[in-house]
């Protein structure tokens, strides 16, 4: 069983300030660390480190950040197809946090957004049915559409994480098997919060849906009904990362048992998502293989 996960790869510029930047304002920060991040490479390092077996599709420039990248990902235990666009500079995220753990995100998305469905379609065709494909907010349009299109012909199960949101997802839905929000996401997608929304999407033709709550836990909708589940407390110091660690290791749990999303694997999720929050950073904050493997082993 494997996971496609096709999206970014970013480096995080981690920057703490003392408060969130109004607009016009000119602050002070202290920059905290620099880092793999991108939506789909946490969730990819992730799912690699609990287990499965993970090849990211992404794309990046040729410049120093992409060795940078790519030397960051030489040092995981997973499968990289890497699309290099000669002519753009490499994603970059730059990110504030404050101390009270919230966080405020930049990113630029040249690069995850010239990837095309072709360069994609090419390194799914070896896919099997039951693998995941899983798919965020940052490609195009056309090139999201086209492969969640592939990825159900080819009888895998379709995981999509709306972040950041664009105005042509809600064509989507009858295309996800799994879908993971945040509560701001769930609110600005549906008009409606937690449960609620995540029926409204599940009416809309999502088979199980996930809404997190940060230090509120999450609720997983799906055709048995609904479950929650507490987040596991911990002494909050950076939650950058916290959705991805948590999306990966469900599905992770999941599918390691063969399964779908249940209260299990939300619950291993909180754990491993309670561990990223205490940490500053991202792949750095992420929790280790050994760690993994002692909360699955729960
Ligand atoms: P981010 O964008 O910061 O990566 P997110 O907005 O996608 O995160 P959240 O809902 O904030 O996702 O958090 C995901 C999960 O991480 C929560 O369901 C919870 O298990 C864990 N988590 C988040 N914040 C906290 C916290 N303060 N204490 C403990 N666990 C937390």
């Amino acid at each position: 069983m494997r996971a496609f996960v096709i999206g970014n790869v970013a480096i995080d510029e981690i920057m703490s300030v003392p408060a969130m930047p109004e607009a016009g304002a000119s602050i002070f920060g202290r920059q905290q660390s620099t880092d793999l991040g991108g939506k789909g490479a946490n969730q990819a390092i992730v799912l690699s480190r609990a287990g499965l077996n993970t090849t990211l599709i992404a794309a990046v420039g040729s410049d120093l950040r992409a060795a940078m990248i790519r030397q960051s990902l030489s040092l995981e235990p997973i499968n990289t197809c890497l699309i290099e666009c000669a002519d753009k500079a490499s994603d970059v995220s730059m990110i504030f946090t404050t101390p009270d753990g919230e966080n405020a995100i930049v990113t630029t998305t040249d690069c995850a957004a010239s990837i095309r469905p072709e360069h994609v379609l090419i390194s799914l065709q070896t896919a099997k049915p039951g693998d995941l494909a899983v798919l965020q907010g940052n490609l195009s349009d056309d090139a999201t559409a086209a492969i969640l299109h592939q990825a159900k012909r080819l009888g895998m199960i379709t995981v999509f994480n709306p972040s950041p949101l664009r105005p042509g997802f809600a064509s989507l839905w009858p295309l996800i098997d799994i879908a993971f929000l945040n509560q701001g996401e769930a609110e600005k997608l549906t008009g409606q919060s937690g449960e609620t929304a995540a029926r409204s999407l599940r009416d809309a033709g999502v088979g199980s849906v996930i809404v997190t709550l940060g230090g509120h836990g999450a609720l997983l909708v799906d055709h048995n009904g609904i479950a929650t589940i507490p987040a596991v407390s911990s002494a909050v110091v950076d939650t950058t990362g916290a959705g991805d660690t948590f999306m990966a290791v469900v599905l992770a749990s999941s599918r390691l048992r063969h399964g779908m999303p249940d209260g299990l694997a939300l619950h291993h999720a909180a754990k491993a998502a309670s561990l990223t929050v205490s940490r500053r950073g991202t792949r750095s904050a992420f929790p280790s293989q050994a760690e993994l493997a002692a909360i699955l082993a729960k």
